[in-house]
């Protein structure tokens, strides 16, 4: 018979989840992976946290009814303190939607479905690079996706002047979507006074100001991260994506938040009505189990403490491998610039390694980097360290 799906094209994978199964199949037992972006702890395990673990015993096992479409209260509670901060203005006038998603991703596909059908027809830029699921995410939603400059290579900083000029150049109205903290994949960040110089044109041009939200933690700190869309939200309305995977260590569970900061209670009650209504269309409502061990945790000031203490801890031991590798690299070599390794945050780094000097360190060494050059700093550890800083510099020297 006529095969169904005859013309289906293969699906060509992603290719940093395609490069965590080579790296799995890689038989050498010194490998190292620091390409998909999950934070591993001193032995190469992904934590559980102990605040998630406690959080987990006092919810125990009860009934699984439906969460409301918006998901769990106490959850939607918990992620507007935390991007927000307690006390801002828009969450004490109750002008912000919150709802509950399906992690970072969940939390922007509903931002794209949501603004597909409310202000339909604009141009979205995302940040050159980004995270590729932008792109795919609003193109899926019905939008054309363009870029905005971000990353110079020349400096290995933000090409803050292409990015201002880009976002004064774009249409009036335009959905720009910015990462406020530990971008992913350069690890660049604005500085407060670049991020106050893009707010006054990101208003100035009307802009629809989608903030993706995925490390926040794992820069500075859960407040100081969240500094640059506190300040925007003092200013002006704006969409919030924010990701549980990375700083709960709940990959899997699906945790994520989406708010939109309104104009007034009124709107944002409108507002969350759509949110509900996407979600419904798209999955009914989100998963429990996550949702519970996020709320009891963001819901209890014990925990909430311990919880703040253990991201802290991820966050200094990323800072502190960075430290090492760039020592280690400046021992072996002093010809190598490793500057950027210290002045970028989070998880992340571009190293500015071809994709050729990648794939040696990948073929010659076992050393995983994504082929852009990316490197995942949450990987490295005190055993690793050495290996990596000699293939690295390796890999440098042979261009
Ligand atoms: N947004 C950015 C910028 C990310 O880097 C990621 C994860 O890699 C996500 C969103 C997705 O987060 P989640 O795994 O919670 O869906």
């Amino acid at each position: 018979t006529e095969p169904l799906f005859g013309q289906v094209e293969p699906f060509a994978g992603d290719p940093i989840l395609s490069l965590n199964d080579s790296f799995k199949a890689d038989p050498r037992s010194e490998k190292v992976n620091l390409s998909i972006g999950v934070y591993t702890d001193e032995n190469g395990r992904i934590p559980v946290l102990g605040a998630v673990k406690a959080g987990h015993e006092r919810v125990g096992f009860a009934g699984r009814p439906y969460l409301p479409m918006e998901g769990h209260a106490i959850y939607r509670e918990g992620v507007q303190k935390l991007v927000f901060g307690a006390g801002h203005p828009a969450v004490a006038d109750r002008r912000v939607a919150t709802i509950q998603t399906l992690g970072g991703t969940g939390a922007v596909g509903i931002a794209a479905d949501f603004l597909a059908k409310h202000t339909p027809g604009r141009t979205v830029l995302v940040s050159d690079p980004t995270w590729e699921n932008h792109h795919g995410l609003f193109q899926r939603a019905g939008f054309e996706t363009a870029t905005y400059p971000y990353w110079d290579s020349a400096s290995r900083s933000v090409d803050f002047d292409g990015m201002i000029k880009a976002l004064e150049a774009a249409e009036n109205g335009s959905i720009v979507v910015l990462q406020p903290v530990c971008h992913n994949p350069t690890g660049v960040d604005l500085d407060e006074r670049q991020q106050d110089a893009v707010t006054d044109v990101l208003i100035a041009k009307r802009h629809i100001v989608v903030f993706d939200m995925a490390y926040q933690g794992f820069g500075n700190g859960l407040d100081e991260d969240a500094a640059f869309v506190r300040r925007y939200a003092e200013r002006a309305s704006c969409l919030v994506a924010n990701s549980f995977s990375k700083n709960f260590s709940l990959y899997g569970e699906r945790c994520g938040g989406l708010s939109v900061v309104c104009r007034d209670a009124d709107e944002a009650e409108r507002v969350l009505g759509q949110l509900k209504l996407a979600v419904r269309r798209s999955y009914s409502s989100p998963p429990m189990t996550g949702g519970l061990l996020v709320a009891t945790v963001l819901g209890n000031d014990d925990l909430r403490a311990q919880w703040a203490g253990e991201v802290g801890t991820m966050r200094t031991r990323m800072d502190a491998m960075r430290k090492r590798l760039a020592d280690e690299i400046r021992a072996l070599s002093n010809e190598v610039d490793v500057g950027f390794l210290l002045n970028q945050r989070g998880m992340f780094s571009y190293t500015g390694l071809s994709e050729a000097q990648v794939r040696a360190m990948r073929e010659r060494d076992g050393v995983y980097l994504v082929g852009s050059g990316r490197m995942c700093v949450a990987g490295l550890n005190e055993a690793n360290v050495p290996k990596v800083a000699k293939s690295f510099v390796e890999a440098a020297q042979a261009t």
